[in-house]
């Protein structure tokens, strides 16, 4: 087995560091980005936090600083977010051939089989986020290590240091992981934590240290394999990231290229309305979506593009994000292109209990809190149809009832009983 070398590479405070790009007069300043209706802080740029300013700090908290001109202030841009991310994400292919888009601000990259040793992966990490910077304007850090788990752990460190961050060597991955806390364990989150530590795993060492057959029959396969990453060994791969706590993806490579509208609108509905079932479950609403497509990457014309969109009111009502991933769709689509792979990211996710107190007097969505309710009680309702009669039993019209992205020769029986086309036909003679 080949070592594996993975890559997180983050743009640090990414929505204000966008906001500063066309304003040189702020490059010193505080500057903070506000939800979509202006309701709480979501990013702040180094100056802003020195100054103590919280992530999702009240905006009427901070508004007199904002007025007599000490911080500078911004309604979140989701669509220009989307097109600096894009630039970004693009320029990754120069010095890697596998790139997976995470959030908006965050890809892994792997480096694995690139020829690279301890004499030449810290200039090429070093390369790579001056270039970003020099190139984009926005400041970026990157962290490697023997899994994604190790690199998201690594990209932590990075981000607080000059950048970049190596945890390739044993000796100094376990002395760095002693220095993490449980809670920041990428797949951890705020549920496990408190079992974690009820089973007096602390640090990032203390999980590693854990015999990972234990693990197992304690708290499950996907923490087994967490503690496994933790150690170096190789578990977890793109498709089955557990989601980042600010962001939810979904995504999925077709089995035959797609090059028909349709079909993609589709899969990109699916995609949506699978995000938002996530977000429903987890009690999150989001504030944007950002949708991205890409081609073969094993072909010469490799073409990868995303677009973003905020929402007038944090959200996770399928209808709705449907509705605007198809419109960011509709933008992103050029005819004759062989898709391979469609992703679908909801962004900037918070808790739908503290955004529902906050929101009612800001919102911008021209609806009243009934149809608000209304809303929420209708995707009440299909989530626990879905539960109970089984998945997809309820599913929205643009989702489609052929769904070809799907493609045919998966080794699946057919949806005898949830897909129209795959009734079982009696033949009578
Ligand atoms: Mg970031």
């Amino acid at each position: 087995m080949s070592l594996r070398i993975y890559g997180l590479l983050d743009c640090n405070n990414f929505f204000a560091s966008c906001e500063k790009l066309f304003r040189p007069d702020l490059a010193d300043k505080p500057v903070v980005v506000l939800s979509n209706n202006d309701g709480v802080v979501v990013a702040r740029s180094p100056e802003a936090k020195q100054l103590g300013i919280a992530m999702g700090e009240a905006y009427f908290k901070i508004k007199r600083l904002a007025e007599s001109g000490k911080i500078a202030v911004f309604s979140s841009n989701f669509s220009f977010y989307g097109d600096i991310s894009n630039r970004i994400m693009q320029m990754l292919y120069r010095w890697v051939p596998l790139v997976e888009i995470y959030s908006i601000d965050e890809a892994f990259l792997e480096f694995t089989n690139l020829g690279l040793d301890s004499e030449t992966i810290t200039p090429l990490q070093q390369e790579i986020i001056v270039t970003i910077k020099k190139w984009t304007g926005i400041p970026v850090s990157l962290g490697l290590g023997p899994t994604m788990t190790l690199a998201k752990v690594a990209n932590d460190i990075a981000k607080k240091g000059n950048g970049i961050c190596n945890l390739m060597d044993k000796e100094y991955r376990n002395e760095i992981l002693s220095r993490i806390e449980i809670g920041q364990v990428w797949g951890v989150g705020r549920r496990l934590a408190p079992k974690m530590v009820k089973l007096g795993i602390r640090t990032a060492r203390d999980l590693a240290a854990i015999d990972p057959l234990w693990m197992r029959r304690e708290l499950g396969i996907l923490q087994e394999q967490l503690v496994r990453e933790l150690n170096g060994e190789h578990c977890i791969d793109l498709n089955n990231a557990p989601s980042s706590r600010k962001s939810i993806q979904v995504s999925r490579s077709f089995h035959d290229t797609v090059d028909d509208f349709q079909t993609l609108a589709e899969a990109v509905a699916t995609f949506a309305a699978q995000a938002c079932e996530q977000a429903r479950s987890d009690g999150t609403v989001a504030s944007g979506i950002y949708v991205h497509l890409n081609t073969s990457r094993y072909k010469e014309s490799y073409l990868s593009e995303g677009k973003a969109q905020g929402f007038d009111r944090a959200t996770a009502h399928s209808p709705t994000v449907i509705r605007t991933a198809l419109e960011l769709l509709k933008d992103l689509f050029r005819q004759g292109t062989p898709y391979k792979k469609a992703t679908v990211i909801l962004l900037n996710l918070k808790d739908n209990a503290v955004t529902k107190s906050q929101g009612i007097l800001f919102d911008m969505d021209n609806k009243t809190p009934e149809e608000h309710e209304q809303e929420e009680r209708l995707m009440e309702s299909v989530d626990y149809i879905n539960r109970t009669m089984g998945k997809g039993k309820l599913f929205f019209c643009s989702q489609g009832m052929k769904q070809y992205w799907r493609g045919a020769s998966e080794h699946r029986s057919p949806g005898y009983t949830t897909h129209w086309n795959e009734l079982p036909v009696v033949k009578a003679k």
